[in-house]
């Protein structure tokens, strides 16, 4: 918690707020284990505010329709109209299941309201869910694009500013002072000697450093 005194208005009904009320940009890291990370640009040990929507849930959703696909494989006779229905029945669900995890982002977003936010600039081309069954696809490959695809559509309905930004990097380098780290589980270690950075929460620092090429890519475009 901030020990920072805000200046407190008896009249005004104070939204919920996350600290950092001056933040302008944030950055949002993808991916499967966690679907959404938020965080601003900062280059120091206190990544704030900052904000994850776990992929739990959708990771069951996907082993589920693996091992109805597996058992439906394992039927005699001809499966391939069912398994393509539990593909149909099974993404709707995990759809159903982004979209939730997406709101609750989004209400983070508007907490913090920033002037641009960050999206990591995917470069997978999107591959239909039923194309990851025989594990030559990584289910990856269709979610992320997905994911990405409803945040920017909900960020720019929402009248945000989207800034896709290159991802090289962002899970691997400090946000700090920018050189490779070592990854350990789901932290990254620097061992710059000049960084203030020991070890943090890798894909916070992944988020701050796509909000840092936020800031970057929207000053260039500014200054075109
Ligand atoms: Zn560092």
């Amino acid at each position: 918690m901030s020990s920072r005194l805000l200046p407190v208005d008896a009249t005004a009904v104070l939204a919920p707020r996350v600290d950092g009320d001056d933040v302008e940009t944030l950055g949002v890291d993808l991916g499967l284990k966690r679907l959404f990370v938020g965080a601003p640009p900062s280059t120091s040990e206190e990544i704030e505010p900052s904000y994850t929507v776990e992929g739990e849930y959708v990771r069951a959703l996907y082993d589920e329709l693996s091992a109805t696909v597996r058992r439906l494989q394992a039927t005699p006779g001809d499966t391939t109209t069912a398994e393509a229905e539990a593909f149909v029945v099974y993404e709707d669900s995990i759809c159903a299941a982004f979209d939730r995890a997406l709101a609750e982002f989004l209400a983070f977003v508007d907490r913090v309201d920033p002037d641009v936010v960050g999206v990591e600039d995917l470069a997978h081309n999107r591959r239909p869910l039923h194309e990851c069954r025989d594990g030559s696809v990584e289910v990856g490959t269709w979610a992320l694009p997905v994911i990405r695809d409803r945040l920017v559509d909900a960020l720019e309905a929402t009248g945000y500013a989207v800034a896709m930004v290159d991802p090289a990097g962002t899970t691997r380098d400090c946000h700090a002072c920018g050189e490779a780290g070592e990854r350990r589980n789901s932290t990254l270690v620097c061992e710059t000697d000049s960084c203030p950075i020991d070890e943090v929460d890798r894909d916070e620092s992944a988020a701050a450093t796509i909000a840092q090429r936020a800031v970057t890519t929207t000053d260039r475009d500014a200054s075109l």
